[in-house]
């Protein structure tokens, strides 16, 4: 209680439990030198809903749990979304998901290895994002400091439900949108609509995925559409988190993390576009050839999904979750990798007959992902390359190639069809049998009868094997009828 009511003179709270409801008051800001806006903490309540949360993602403990639901303020309108009764726990359970992807050595550290595999497909080959490595990895120590803490003039969030910007119904699986600064509470602001509450935690995807077949356990499309990795993405757009200088502010060099796009031809030649969003699509994004670290240091998911994969290869016992597989020219790859073709030349083509395309390609162009970045840069994959395997550790790609051998195994040769056998009842096979059976040949005169099949324009027709005749007489299957006279 001490802490408590240390905490709430520092930050001008007021928590005695006779009100602590729907309190009002000015705190500190944060950063420092952000305008004071309004927020409004419920102790009591967060604290409830925040040890709820511990469960649902089977997080153990949380320190100080009252002092760590001062974090996140003031949860508009998120305990009457219709049909979801514990919004605020599922939010905190989210955060505390991401809290197990801060908690990786290498992340929190900053010591991350570019020539790994999660490094070389999410941020792009290690020489050609050299420039950026130490920016992203100071990136990633930031975000590792996003735990919970008892410290006063921490970092804070709103969080909101009631979709201020009204984005939640665009496109067709929006699950959060976040600014670095909302307009009422002068604070960085995550709005969770109300697809975040229907998807998974990280926790569960990893327990039930852990115990699949490899294709499906090494799958980051397993993993990344969950509550721990919504988070992580989202926490990237905002400017203090990434040390941006974004359109609100300035907390760093590096630009704002926003939500690309990138263009291709498909293989009817149309151009499409889609978000470089989900592991394919971030992939494919990784291999821009040009200043390539300047691309991915500027995607939320690539950040994220680097993050997020370097978690769950962890959790599945340091095996790196590599499918779905974007990677060399080949017929299609199941599960996932017939959606690209990278071609040798660097082309890529999205193919236009995998099941995924109309999913894949975006619906609605108009809709906003990135608030505070509405029209972001593109990507143009139809006018320049990919980066070649040769910008690659040679042991990397010989990795992807085994991979891609893994779910694509070199077709064996086809035996070869036997012949259809004969209809011995159509009026051409009928009327062979009828001219053999007529024929001068001496009996034992096999080569004969062999010659006469052959000549015989209905004999052909029938599809006859002639040669067969030379076999023993109990070797002619189909030619039990014909009568050697
Ligand atoms: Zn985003």
């Amino acid at each position: 209680m001490f802490f408590i009511l240390l905490l709430s003179s520092v930050l001008g709270l007021s928590v005695s439990s006779a009100h602590a409801r729907a309190l009002k008051r000015d705190i500190a800001p944060f950063p420092a030198d952000a305008e004071v806006g309004t927020v409004n903490v419920d102790v009591e309540a967060q604290t409830a809903a925040y040890i709820e949360a511990l469960s649902l993602s089977e997080t153990e403990d949380g320190g100080d749990v009252e002092a760590n639901t001062i974090r996140l303020v003031n949860f508009d309108g998120c305990s009457s979304m219709p049909g979801i009764s514990n919004a605020e726990a599922q939010i905190y359970s989210g955060w505390q998901q991401a809290q197990k992807i801060m908690a990786v050595q290498s992340l929190k550290d900053g010591t991350v290895d570019f020539n790994t595999a999660g490094a070389l497909e999410y941020l792009g080959a290690a020489g050609l994002n050299a420039p950026r490595q130490g920016d992203m990895n100071t990136i990633f120590k930031n975000f590792a400091t996003l735990t919970p803490a008892w410290w006063p003039f921490g970092w804070r969030i709103h969080v909101r439900c009631d979709d201020p910007m009204v984005l939640c119904s665009c496109g067709e699986s929006k699950r959060a949108y976040t600014t670095t600064y909302d307009i009422e509470s002068k604070l960085a602001r995550i709005n969770f609509c109300p697809t975040y509450f229907k998807t998974e935690t990280l926790n569960k995807a990893i327990s039930d995925g852990k115990n699949l077949a490899n294709n499906q356990k090494f799958d980051m499309n397993r993993y990344w559409s969950t509550q721990g990795h919504i988070w992580a993405h989202e926490l990237m757009h905002i400017d203090w988190v990434t040390g941006a200088q974004g359109p609100t502010g300035r907390y760093g060099n590096n630009a704002h993390v926003t939500d690309m796009k990138i263009r291709f031809r498909d293989t009817n030649g149309r151009v499409v576009k889609t978000t470089a969003y989900e592991p394919r699509a971030a992939k494919i994004l990784a291999r821009w050839a040009f200043n390539t670290g300047d691309y991915t240091i500027r995607n939320a998911d690539n950040l994220a999904l680097f993050m997020t994969s370097q978690y769950v290869q962890e959790q599945l016992g340091n095996q790196y979750p590599q499918y779905p597989l974007v990677d060399i020219p080949g017929p299609d790859r199941p599960p996932y990798t017939d959606l690209f073709i990278l071609e040798e030349t660097g082309s890529i083509i999205l193919n236009a007959t995998s099941p995924d395309y109309e999913l894949f390609v975006d619906s609605d162009e108009s809709c906003v992902w990135d608030e505070d970045e509405p029209t972001p840069e593109l990507v143009d994959f139809t006018a320049l390359a990919a980066a070649s395997d040769q910008e690659y550790p040679s042991e990397y790609v010989d990795t992807l190639n085994a991979w891609v051998e893994e779910v694509n195994p070199p077709e064996e040769p086809e035996p070869e069809e036997p012949a259809p056998e004969p209809d011995m009842d159509s009026p051409v096979c009928i009327e062979c049998t009828n001219n053999l059976g007529a024929s001068d040949c001496p009996a034992e005169d096999l080569q004969c009868l062999v010659d006469q099949c052959n000549s015989d324009a209905s004999c052909q027709a029938c599809a006859v094997d002639c040669d067969s005749f030379l076999l023993s007489s109990d070797e002619l299957a189909p030619f039990g009828t014909v009568v050697i006279a």
